[in-house]
């Protein structure tokens, strides 16, 4: 820990730390669900899904690397056990228990939905407060954003196809 570094927030640092955690905890369930989705997915397009889930699960396991390094920085450490990764995070982890590619997707929607929320509420919260956390903050929530755009855009595509059939 950078004790100037961690001198210049102006939040409650152990505060800030528990709510990076929380969403240390919603990118490891984000990414295992991803991950796990596009091993099982089916129907038309599994391609298109399996390579936006591959892609976006990467993206997941990045943010996780991103705020691990910031909360080492704080003085804290990330969640060691991943047993508690589900009560800890913010967002549910919705199992992929139907492989179909609507629901799969459906799911990744409702996931990158929670993200946009838990990321725009980190990102009011550090403004002006906390310069380092609030850019990578911004920088996570667009990717979110974008990843519920390709979600979106590929059940809008599947509708299309269902249409002209
Ligand atoms: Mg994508
Ligand atoms: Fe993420
Ligand atoms: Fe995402």
């Amino acid at each position: 820990m950078g004790t100037k570094g961690r001198a210049i927030i102006g939040l409650d640092v152990d505060e800030l730390l528990k709510l990076l955690n929380k969403a240390f905890a919603d990118e490891w369930l984000a990414y295992y669900q991803y991950w796990v989705g596009a091993a099982i997915v089916k129907g038309p397009m599994k391609e298109a899904a399996i390579a936006e889930l591959t892609e976006h699960a990467a993206d997941e396991l990045r943010h996780a690397q991103m705020l691990t390094d910031r909360i080492v920085q704080l003085g804290g450490t990330p969640i060691t056990n991943p047993n508690h990764w589900a009560k800890t995070a913010n967002c549910a982890y919705l199992e992929p228990s139907d492989p179909y590619i609507t629901a799969i997707i459906g799911q990744g929607i409702e996931g990158e939905r929670c993200a946009i929320d838990v990321y725009s509420r980190l990102l009011k919260l550090t403004e002006g407060k906390d310069p380092i956390t609030n850019q990578i903050v911004l920088s996570i929530l667009t990717d979110e954003v974008d990843h519920e755009e390709d979600f979106q855009a590929l059940l809008e595509d599947l509708e299309e196809m269902k249409k002209r059939r």
